[in-house]
Parts: C-alpha cells; sequence; structure tokens
C-alpha cells in the first residue's frame, strides 16, 4: 500500500497484531477441524448405512430360507400319499397316529393336526400340541388359514406361528388341510445370530405387530426395511445414529491438543521475545530522554540484531554530544588568547585550595600584572601585546606544579594558586617567574624589558573567606607593589595557621 507523502504513518499496536495472530490461528484450526470432523462423520454415516444394509440382506435371506423350509415341509406333508388315503378312509385315531409319527420326525415343530374343510381338528388336540387360540383360529378361519400366518403367544415360552398346506386328492379336490405350529424361538435364535452388537433387528407382521424381535434401541436410529415373500412380514434393522463417532471424538481430542500446544508455543515464544525486545526498546528510550536531557549514560547494548544499527546510531550521537558538551565545557573555562584557565575556571576551582587551606596547608593566591602594558600596546602594537601576554602565561605554565593553578583573569591581570611554599620560598618563585618571563619575551625576539608586578595574600584567613575577599586582598597588595614602584613582589604577611589572622 502506498502512502501520500506528507501524511503520518498510522500507528499500529503489536500487542493486537499478535492478539489477532492468535485469533486467526484458532479460528482457522477450529474451521479445519469442524470440516474434518464433517468429512468423517459423513464418509462413516455411509459406511455405517452400508454396513446395516448387508446385515438386514441377511438376516432377511436366513429367516427367508428358513420360513421357505417350513412351508415346503407343510406341502410335502400335503403330498404324502399315505395321507391322501388317511384323509380318505382312516379313523380319526388314524389320522391322529399319522400327525404325531410325523410330529416326532420333525423335533422344530410345535404341533401338527390334521384339518377338516370346516376347520375340525382330527384326533386329541393336547396329544397334537395345539393351545387354544390355534384351535379358535382354526374354526374361525379353517383352510383359509393356508394363505396366511398366524401368531400365538397365549402360552409363554410355546410361542409360535401357524402355517397350512390343503390336502388333495387324486382328482385334485380338497381333501382337509395339514396345519403346522412352528417355534418362533427357531426364527428368534436366527435373528439373534444375525445381529450385530449394538444392533436392533425385528419381524414385523402386516399389522405391524412384532413377531420376533433382538435388542432394543433408544434415540435416534438409522433404520432397514426389507419385506420377506409369502409371510405378509417384514425385517426390520436398526442401529444406533452417534452425533459423534468415538473415532470423531479421538479426532477433535488429537485436534484440541494440537491446538493447545501451537498456543502454548507461540504464547512462549511471544513472551521470551517481548522481555528483550521491550528492553532494547527501553533502553533506546531512556538514551534518547537522557539525551534530551543532557545526561551522559552507558551505550546501549542490544540482543536483537534488527536494533543494532538504530542502538549504534543513538551510541554515536550520544558520544558526540558528550564530546560536544565536554568541548564547550573545556571552552567557557579556558581563556581563548593563551589557553590558561580564565577567571570562571579559577572561581571553580578557589574552593579546593580554600579546604586546604582550611586544614593547615599554605595556599598563596598571587596576583600579576604587567607593567606598563598599555604602552607596550601603544608602542608595538596589540599584536606584540598579544605576544607578551603569551609569554607570561607560558612562564606561569612552567613555573606552576599540578596542584598549583595559574588563570588570566582579565587584560594583562594573572592569578596564580601556590601551595607548600612560605614567603621565602614565593619571593623566590616570583624572581624565577620575572626571570623566565624575560627570558621568554627574548625568545618571542622582543627586545625590551617590561617587569611584572604582583600583590599575595594568603588563603584560609577564615572560614568564610570568599574568593572576592581573597582577591580584593592580593590585588590591595598589587596595588601597593604599584605603588611602590613595579616590579616587585608585596605580600599581605605571614601565613595564618590557626584559622585567624
Ligand atoms: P600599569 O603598569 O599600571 O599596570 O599600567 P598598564 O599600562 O599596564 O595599565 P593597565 O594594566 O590598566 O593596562 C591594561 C591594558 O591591557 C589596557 C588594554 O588596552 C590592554 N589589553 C587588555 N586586554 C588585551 C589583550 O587581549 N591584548 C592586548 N594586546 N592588550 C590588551
Ligand atoms: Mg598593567
Amino acid at each position: 500500500m502506498t502512502r501520500k507523502p506528507g501524511t503520518p504513518p498510522r500507528l499500529v499496536s503489536l500487542r493486537k497484531r499478535f492478539i489477532w495472530l492468535l485469533a486467526g490461528v484458532i479460528g482457522l484450526f477450529a474451521v479445519g477441524m469442524a470440516l474434518s470432523l464433517l468429512f468423517s462423520l459423513r464418509t462413516n454415516d455411509a459406511a455405517e448405512d452400508h454396513l446395516l444394509n448387508v446385515e438386514a440382506a441377511q438376516a432377511r435371506a436366513s429367516v427367508q430360507r428358513r420360513w421357505d423350509y417350513y412351508r415346503e415341509v407343510a406341502d410335502k406333508l400335503a403330498r404324502d400319499p399315505e395321507l391322501q388315503d388317511v384323509m380318505l378312509v382312516g379313523s380319526t385315531d388314524e389320522k391322529q397316529q399319522w400327525a404325531i409319527s410325523r410330529q416326532r420326525l420333525m423335533p422344530n415343530i410345535l404341533g401338527l393336526a390334521l384339518v377338516s374343510l370346516q376347520g375340525e381338528v382330527y384326533g386329541d388336540t393336547r396329544l397334537l400340541r395345539l393351545g387354544p387360540s390355534c384351535l379358535r383360529d382354526l374354526r374361525q378361519h379353517g383352510v383359509r388359514m393356508q394363505t396366511q400366518v398366524l401368531i400365538h403367544r397365549d402360552m409363554p415360552g410355546l410361542e409360535h406361528a401357524d402355517l397350512g398346506a390343503l390336502v388333495h386328492d387324486a382328482g385334485g379336490g380338497a381333501l382337509g388341510m395339514v396345519f403346522l405350529s412352528v417355534r418362533l424361538a427357531q426364527l428368534q435364535r436366527i435373528v439373534d445370530e444375525s445381529t450385530q452388537p449394538g444392533h436392533a433387528i425385528m419381524l414385523v407382521d402386516a399389522a405391524g405387530n412384532p413377531v420376533v424381535r433382538s435388542g432394543s434401541l433408544e434415540g435416534a436410529v438409522r433404520e432397514v426395511s426389507l419385506p420377506l415373500s409369502s409371510t405378509g412380514w417384514t425385517l426390520v434393522a436398526q442401529s444406533p445414529i452417534h452425533r459423534i463417532t468415538h473415532s470423531g471424538r479421538l479426532q477433535i481430542l488429537a485436534g484440541m491438543l494440537t491446538l493447545a500446544a501451537v498456543l502454548l508455543l507461540l504464547v512462549v515464544v511471544a513472551l521470551r521475545m517481548r522481555r528483550p525486545v521491550m528492553q532494547d526498546i527501553d533502553a533506546g528510550l531512556h538514551a534518547l530522554a537522557g539525551l534530551t536531557r543532557s545526561e551522559s549514560a552507558p551505550p546501549i547494548v542490544t540482543r536483537y540484531v534488527e536494533f543494532a544499527s538504530v542502538a549504534a546510531d543513538i551510541n554515536r550521537i550520544a558520544q558526540q554530544l558528550h564530546d560536544q558538551r565536554e568541548q564547550l565545557a573545556t571552552l567557557s573555562l579556558t581563556d581563548s588568547l593563551t589557553g590558561l584557565p580564565n577567571r570562571r575556571a579559577f572561581e571553580t576551582r578557589f574552593p579546593q585550595a580554600q579546604g586546604l587551606a582550611e586544614r593547615q596547608h599554605p595556599v598563596a593566591l598571587v596576583m600579576l600584572d604587567i607593567d606598563h602594558f598599555k604602552g607596550v600596546n601603544d608602542r608595538f602594537g596589540h599584536g606584540v601585546g598579544d605576544q607578551v601576554l603569551l609569554a607570561l602565561a607560558q612562564s606561569l605554565k612552567e613555573l606552576t606544579r599540578r596542584a598549583d593553578l595559574a588563570a588570566r583573569l582579565a587584560g594583562d591581570e594573572f592569578v596564580v594558586l601556590l601551595s607548600g611554599l612560605d614567603a621565602a620560598g614565593l619571593d623566590a618563585w616570583y624572581q624565577r617567574l620575572s626571570d623566565h618571563f624575560s627570558n621568554e619575551l627574548n625568545a618571542y625576539g622582543l627586545d625590551f624589558r617590561t617587569g611584572i608586578s604582583a600583590g599575595q595574600t594568603w588563603l584560609g584567613r577564615s572560614s568564610s573567606d570568599t574568593v572576592h575577599d581573597a582577591l580584593a586582598r592580593a590585588d590591595h597588595a598589587l596595588y601597593q607593589a604599584k605603588a611602590r614602584g613595579r616590579g616587585q613582589l608585596v605580600q599581605d604577611g605571614p601565613p595564618a595557621t590557626d584559622g585567624t589572622e
């Protein structure tokens, strides 16, 4: 994006950007997880549907096979040639005997009886194992029972389904009906074996009443219904619909753990980065604030290479300002012509000398003034006058130690602080200075003579002695030197040793 020249850049918050980044990561993660879960649920749904269809088809085939077998058994019995004779000419007792003998051959069959076209049972119904509901239905429906299947549950443990097959004579005329009661337990076993764990399968009749049932499900279920032929029944298979499957749950857990790990990593990295970044920024800010207050501070040391060039710039500027300040301080304390400390420098150093004098150390203050200097200026010019001033400054530099201080007060007036000298020592020092000054003038190629007048006072005469008082006393002594004919040192008395005059 381009910015119009002159418009300031919009300020942005690093913290907000980071929070947006976190929110973006979480959002993308959540969307990714939701999509992956959705697809896996869809795939799972299709697989579950397929499995249930296969399960229902297999169960239906098993039940159908078993029922067809019973139907075939009934039909075969009805076509038995012996049966036709029994039906035509046999006594009731013979009919019963025939039924009981066949019943013994088929343990899965509960009851077996021969029935007249009017629905009357031949023989002892107890021995033929026919319950009251069977008899009632036989009387009611007669041979029509051959076309429909009835369920009886009136005898607990002996629940059964009834079916019949017509018995014909040689000419095809109906003689009666073979009646079979098939235990529902047989069908129940098939359904139980076909039902997967957690699923449910049931056979329901045409009226919707359950014939047998294996398992039962609550809540949302997926369902497959397959009709059975020749019974009017339907096989219904059910399996539960899990909103979130086990693998889906694992998927969500894995996603959440990954998300938590990513967030933790981001937060740890951010926190670990934040401290040194803030330290670098703070160091820069402190350094800049120090610069605006003209304070000197140690150079900034950065941790990140990205801040290094900025820190180097700040350090360079700080060093330049520091050097300039030092230069200014030196200039403000230095006399520009002679390079000697000026009056301000003298006043700054004075308390130190005063403190030394108060500790019983002799410190002399000597004020010097070149004799007839105005005349030198007038006769030889200002430039020569300057050279005379430089000659005296050079002599003073040569004849003072590090503990001493020589300064130019103004014009041709100089002042010296000398420690460790007594009166005689001061006289000798003055003499050396005068000689050195003459030699310096020679060295500068100036062939005239001019002397120096000097007035001396001792520091530490009282604890309330000020630079102004001391200068006034020395000036007074200097005045006396001038008055006594110039070119001499006038001392204002012996040094005070007890703090009083
Ligand atoms: P005295 O013996 O009584 O001291 O007489 P003097 O001529 O030296 O008189 P005074 O000390 O009053 O003269 C100071 C002169 O120093 C006056 C001024 O023109 C001159 N002066 C002041 N500053 C400078 C300077 O920087 N260079 C030069 N060449 N002359 C200066
Ligand atoms: Mg003078």
